[in-house]
């Protein structure tokens, strides 16, 4: 029904009853997320066949359209915002941050500009200015809030790719890549595939980038760092040449939570001119907790971090951010003018450090979860995630068949289920423990009280444990932890048949 041919519909009174109705529906998904399964249980055919149709000639009233919409998709969520989900890296939702995000739909203010909503341009330089300061990154910092860890990448990686050719007199604004000195990559054999993206999308291609060896731990292997810098950086007369580098680090690989040498690794970078920036998606929150800070010690010396607000600062989707210390860099890259946006003199417009022309007002529910935790509610949220991570780890790792391949140090760790069917000797071993546990994962999933991934990790298929959510309690973690024990002597059981 076009509710502008139903005059009604503009009225306070008559949006009230289908706005009481989604609270309804609202608050009975949150009140139900512990009893509901963890996964999904509806099939892919039978998502589709409710969905599908073609697109209707006729409107539908609003309140039968959400009763709908909440009837079909209910068991087609994951319940990924629940305290009992440990795949990826998803998080959950900050009470206030939430209510905030459904204010800012409400509000449904276009965040480009100080001009498009003055508020919105307030709150989100306050929230930024916050989130500096939660990570203890260096005042000068200019940042954006993107869309995600993706998008913060694009946006340091931009700034980056400006100041690293500008430094060999090369305007990229003006001319482009074309014909322009050749950027070179350098990142870690264990980046997360964002980078590469983010690379491609700035027109530097695959080719630009030099993956650097890690070592045993997880870290980029510094001797190998320095080695390959030195070939940039050496003309083949032996003689020295400035070249534009880029270098990527982590803090923290999705597997194991490795996180790079910075406090060795950035003043190397710097001696040979080169930008570092950090892919930081949840492993920055290292620097929120007095328990975890020293794992990041050097951080700070690095030039540019991208990071998540829907991961580890449990705010909805979707919400990242960049932070760039040259920020003369950043707005160059970023800035436009035009002829209807009038640039503002003393506020902060978004747009100049942002990719999106408009855009939603991330700047609201980022200032609702950190007004509402304060600096120590996100270091009791960070700290309360890794304790659980790693009891997770040791509980589920104490099973018969089990094997921990990664005592977690932040809040990612990795496990794999032995197949007892299986002679160890033998050359498919592997092959039998890795489908193996992906059995048993599955096992775990289907009980619906829990929710793990796989992945492949040193030719392994592994489980991940990811731990992000503020809403898993001591509780879950011990209920879970049978569940996987019930779940694992089903399999087991099934087969000895
Ligand atoms: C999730 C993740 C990304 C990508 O972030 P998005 O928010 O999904 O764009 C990048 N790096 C790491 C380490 C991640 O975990």
């Amino acid at each position: 029904m076009d509710p502008v041919q139903n005059k009604a519909m503009k009225s306070k009174a008559t949006m009230a009853p289908l706005l009481e109705a989604t609270l309804n529906h609202a608050i009975q998904y949150l009140d139900d997320l512990d009893k509901t399964p963890v996964a999904h249980t509806a099939s892919l055919q039978e998502l589709v066949t409710r969905f599908k149709e073609p697109l209707p000639t006729k409107g539908t009233d609003s309140i039968t359209v959400i009763d709908q919409l909440v009837a079909n998709t209910r068991d087609g969520l994951i319940g990924s915002s629940s305290g009992k989900f440990f795949a990826w890296v998803i998080g959950g939702e900050i009470p206030a941050s939430l209510a905030a995000d459904w204010l800012t739909s409400t509000w449904d203010q276009n965040a480009a500009l100080y001009g498009h909503s003055p508020v919105g341009a307030v709150v989100e330089e306050v929230a930024g200015e916050w989130m500096k300061s939660l990570f203890h990154l260096p005042a000068e910092c200019s940042f954006a809030f993107t869309t995600g860890c993706q998008q913060a990448h694009f946006t340091c990686l931009s700034s980056a790719r400006f100041a690293q050719l500008e430094r060999v007199g090369w305007d990229v604004n003006e001319e482009g890549l074309f014909g322009a000195p050749r950027v070179h990559v350098i990142t870690t054999d264990q980046r997360h595939r964002s980078v590469d993206r983010a690379i491609r999308y700035l027109g530097m291609g695959n080719k630009a980038i030099t993956s650097c060896k890690t070592k045993e731990d997880g870290c980029v292997d510094i001797d190998v760092f320095r080695s390959i810098l030195e070939g940039i950086t050496t003309a083949e007369d032996g003689s020295k040449k400035v070249a534009p580098i880029i270098i990527v680090l982590n803090a923290a690989d999705l597997h194991v939570g490795a996180i790079d040498e910075f406090a060795i690794l950035a003043p190397i970078a710097h001696e040979y001119g080169a930008w570092v920036h950090v892919d930081g998606a949840f492993g920055l929150f290292a620097c929120a907790s007095r328990k975890t800070e020293h794992l990041v010690k050097g951080i700070q010396m690095c030039d540019s971090w991208a990071t998540d607000g829907h991961k580890w600062l449990n705010v909805p989707y979707d919400c990242g951010f960049a932070f760039v210390k040259n920020s003369d860099a950043h707005k160059k890259s970023m800035t436009i003018s035009c002829d209807y946006c009038l640039p503002e003199k003393e506020a902060r417009d978004q747009i100049d450090y942002n990719p999106e022309w408009s855009r939603r007002a991330r700047g609201f529910n980022v200032y609702a979860c950190l007004k509402e935790l304060g600096r120590e509610g996100v270091e009791n949220m960070v700290d309360r995630c890794c304790g659980h991570c790693l009891r997770l780890v040791e509980g589920i790792g104490a099973l018969p068949q089990a094997e921990i391949l990664w005592r977690p140090t932040l809040n990612q760790g990795l496990l794999r289920f032995i197949d007892p069917a299986v002679d160890q000797t033998s050359a498919d071993a592997i092959k039998m423990n890795d489908a193996f546990t992906e059995q048993v994962i599955d096992e775990i999933n289907a009980t619906g009280g829990a929710f793990f991934s796989s992945s492949r990790w040193r030719n392994l298929t592994v489980m991940r444990v990811s731990v992000v959510n503020w809403r898993t309690s001591d509780e879950d973690v011990e209920n879970v932890i049978q569940k996987v024990t019930d779940a694992l002597s089903a399999r087991l059981a099934s087969t000895s048949e």
